[in-house]
């Protein structure tokens, strides 16, 4: 019975790859899922459009998953949610932006009835079985991004989500540093980390410098025509 007291943590994609995260979290009869997203295809998948991670594991203890939640609105956080809930027909639970880009995808393809998407605020906990899992804000390239903060009875898990540390967002507040600490201070089993880049040295410039070049560029091509693209949903950058 030594089992009984233990969190499993399952990474069913995300790790040593761009993409695709998904992170089942099980204590006991219960099972939190965190994002849903989906991967772009490698040179060598000819014809193939987005790779959707494999949910075996899910369908296969169905009756334990409880909900989604879900970190922010970006592709690969939110794009494999139209594939699974069919399959998962379970709620899912993000902040206000986040629920509107997978609304939006509800209109795009038919789904089950019975999955109910639920808006939540930030500092809001949502109770999943025997999880309970809170939503703490960060700053991302997108709006509305959320860290959360995993409690279960064998201690609490911190998923970061996409994240930087920027003191002038565009866009909203500075990430709530001061709910991390306290999470520090009461002591934190495990550390779920947004690791993209971690290996370039210095900081993160603020999105704020992003308008600034752009007005620069701008300015030294006044005659000429600019193109200009866009990655992965940058909303704040739009
Ligand atoms: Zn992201």
């Amino acid at each position: 019975m030594e089992e009984k007291n233990k969190v499993k943590v399952i990474p069913l994609g995300g790790l040593e790859q761009i993409g695709m995260n998904i992170t089942a979290i099980e204590y006991e009869d219960t099972i939190v899922v965190v994002d849903c997203g989906i991967a772009f295809p490698e040179d060598d998948m000819l014809g193939i459009d987005l790779v959707v991670p494999d949910v075996t594991y899910l369908t296969d203890n169905i009756e334990k998953v409880k909900g989604f939640v879900i970190t922010h609105g970006h592709e690969d956080h939110i794009g494999a949610l139209p594939y699974i809930l069919p399959k998962l027909p379970v709620p899912v639970y993000a902040t206000r932006l986040t629920i509107g880009l997978i609304e939006n995808k509800f209109k795009e393809f038919e789904m089950p009835k019975k999955v109910k998407l639920k808006t939540v605020v930030y500092g809001q906990s949502v109770v999943l079985g025997k999880i309970r899992v809170e939503f703490i804000r960060t700053n991302h390239s997108i709006a509305d991004a959320a860290a959360l903060a995993i409690h279960t009875p064998a201690g609490v898990i911190v998923h970061t989500g996409d994240f930087k540390i920027d003191y002038t967002p565009v866009y909203g507040d500075t990430i709530d540093l001061a709910r991390f600490a306290e999470l520090g201070k009461k002591g934190v089993l495990a550390l779920i980390c947004d690791s993209t880049n971690v290996l370039r040295t210095g900081f993160t410039m603020s999105e704020k410098t992003v308008g600034k070049t752009f007005d620069s560029v701008f300015a030294e091509h006044s005659s000429r025509r600019i193109i200009v693209a866009t990655f992965s949903s940058n909303v704040d950058r739009v």
